[in-house]
């Protein structure tokens, strides 16, 4: 049997070769006590096994919050620029390795190769950027209202950061978490989604290659109840980073906050795009097909609703099914392919009732909407990009998020309709419009309630160096990216040196 430090034995079944996969906690790699594994399948062909990863408990959570703590005692005096040397040495490593780290990807999640590509740079652009930061760990200094008296404001870590990550984005985001959380001076304990263990992997061994120090940085894998649970009651744990359904977000920011614990909410979306009349058509289109069917709709910043005004309402939404028809759906490790599998059964049967549900309140299916199961494909969880017209915005298809190729286009009259319908909805991640209209753009960027709003882009498309977040139901104000992430994983302290030699009391000691 062929042994690695990293991965342990690898097992040879009848027909398949899958690697074992560790925990990786205190600098080592190790087995889950519970002796317990869960399989990795590709969601393009489920005869195709990624690999095994350890099914975590709360003791392993527990080992790894421990391992830790201890490594900040240490990891919090390595001064800021020497910690970035670290990460900038993995962006290195990841462009070395991104092909490689691109296929895992593809075949671990099935989105296509050229957006696994995309996902891995994301990461790489966040470890150049959080290196930089290393410099630039900038607070106030101010003066002081007594004399002979300096003031000032420095970050601080906040101590041991739990982390729990989806599976759609499964390297950038969490190098969206841990990148920051490290340059700030934290230790992390990660929890990749059980369906997405092996790109979160990756990018920790990265790190681990780059000489993050033993106990800074430990992943463990598992099932949310199991594994991710366990760290929202940690006393030893101040920071809970999530990113994930709304649902499942609620429960973490309620749990945590009985431990006062900092928490960063990432939740679901159902984004609006916008085209009015006098829209370059033809980009719009491009965009609405990029901002629906890219991931398989399983992004959270989706197009999931296309607003259009009615003077090109027929023509946009004849114009954009007859494309949507045209994509080709299959295994995304073949570069001809434009739109991978759902990620699991489960989402497929999801998005497939959604289908059913869009048809029952009455919304026009102008393609797509079924299972897509011949030849090789029946292996996977595809499904037809899948259009529907003369969406009312109040049925379940235009305020729920499915989280697949599913769009829904909607009529409207002018841009005040427009924005009326795209912000009465639960969520606020991301939004867009198109127009050639520099006010209309203007009165857009202000007026629609969201996040992130593009123009003349479609709502995907996000850059690491600008706030990501939204408002609403898709998070509790926090922002991933640029300096919302600084400020997320360090608290201010206010420093005050009195070198007057005299006892001063602020607001007492006043020369009126
Ligand atoms: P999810 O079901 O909420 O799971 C997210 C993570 O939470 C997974 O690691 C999951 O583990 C874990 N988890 C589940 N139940 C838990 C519990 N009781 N305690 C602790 N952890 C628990 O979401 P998903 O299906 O992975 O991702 C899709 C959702 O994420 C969509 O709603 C999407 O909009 C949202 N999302 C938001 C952003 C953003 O930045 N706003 C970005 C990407 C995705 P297991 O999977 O192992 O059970
Ligand atoms: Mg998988």
């Amino acid at each position: 049997m062929a042994t690695d430090t990293l991965t342990g034995p690898t097992i040879v079944g009848s027909a398949t070769r899958a690697k074992v996969y560790k925990n990786f906690i205190d600098g080592e790699w190790v087995e889950s006590v519970s002796g317990q594994t869960f399989e990795n399948l590709n969601p393009a062909d489920t005869r195709d096994l990624v690999g095994i990863f350890q099914r975590s408990v709360k003791a392993d959570v527990d080992a790894a919050i421990a391992a830790a703590k201890r490594a900040y005692a240490k990891w919090r005096l390595v001064p800021a620029p020497r910690r970035a040397e670290i990460i900038y040495r993995a962006a290195e490593m990841l462009i070395e390795r991104k092909e490689d780290y691109s296929r895992d990807m593809t075949r671990e999640m099935g989105k296509v190769l050229k957006e696994t590509r995309g996902d891995v740079q994301e990461a790489i652009d966040t470890a150049y950027y959080f290196a930089g930061e290393g410099r630039r760990l900038f607070g106030p200094t101010t003066p002081s209202e007594l004399p002979n008296k300096f003031a000032m404001a420095i970050r601080q870590p906040l101590g041991v950061c739990g982390m729990i990550a989806p599976w759609n984005f499964p390297m950038a985001i969490p190098s969206w978490k841990l990148l920051p959380a490290l340059v700030c001076g934290n230790t992390c304990v990660i929890k990749p989604a059980q369906d997405t263990p092996l790109s979160t992997y990756n990018l920790v061994k990265v790190l681990s290659d780059a000489g993050v120090p033993k106990g800074v940085v430990n992943i463990v894998s598992g099932f949310g109840a199991d594994a991710g649970a366990p760290m929202l009651e940690h006393p030893d744990v101040r920071a809970i980073s999530f990113t994930g359904s709304s649902s499942v977000g609620r429960t973490i920011g309620t749990t945590a906050a009985q431990s006062f614990k900092h928490c960063s909410l990432e939740l679901g979306g159902k984004n609006p795009m916008i085209v009015l009349d006098d829209a370059n058509l033809d980009l719009a289109i491009e965009g609405g097909l990029w901002g629906a069917f890219g991931t398989t709709g399983q992004r959270c910043t989706a197009t999931s609703r296309i607003i259009v005004q009615k003077g090109v309402y027929s023509e946009f939404i004849e114009r954009y099914v007859e494309r949507a028809k045209q994509l080709k759906v299959g295994n995304g490790l073949d570069e001809s392919i434009d739109m991978g599998p759902a990620i699991n059964e489960r989402q497929l049967i999801s998005d497939l009732k959604y289908v059913e549900i869009g048809q029952s309140e009455g919304a026009r299916l102008k393609c797509g909407g079924h299972r897509l199961d011949s030849g090789d494909l029946r292996h996977g969880f595809f499904m037809e990009p899948t259009v529907f017209v003369d969406v009312n915005p109040k049925m379940r298809i235009a305020q729920e998020e499915i989280f697949g190729p599913v769009v829904s286009i909607i009529p409207c009259d002018d841009l005040e309709d427009a924005i009326e319908i795209a912000n009465n909805i639960e969520y606020g991640l991301s939004s867009a419009l198109y127009t050639r209209d520099v006010n209309k753009a203007f009165a857009a960027m202000r007026d629609l309630y969201a996040g992130i709003t593009y123009i003349n882009a479609p709502t995907i498309g996000a850059e690491v160096h600008l706030p990501f977040g939204g408002t609403k139901a898709t998070g509790n104000g926090h922002r991933e990216g640029g300096l919302g992430a600084i400020e997320f994983y360090s608290e201010w302290k206010a420093v005050y040196v009195d070198y007057s030699d005299r006892l001063q009391k602020a607001q007492i000691d006043r020369v009126d």
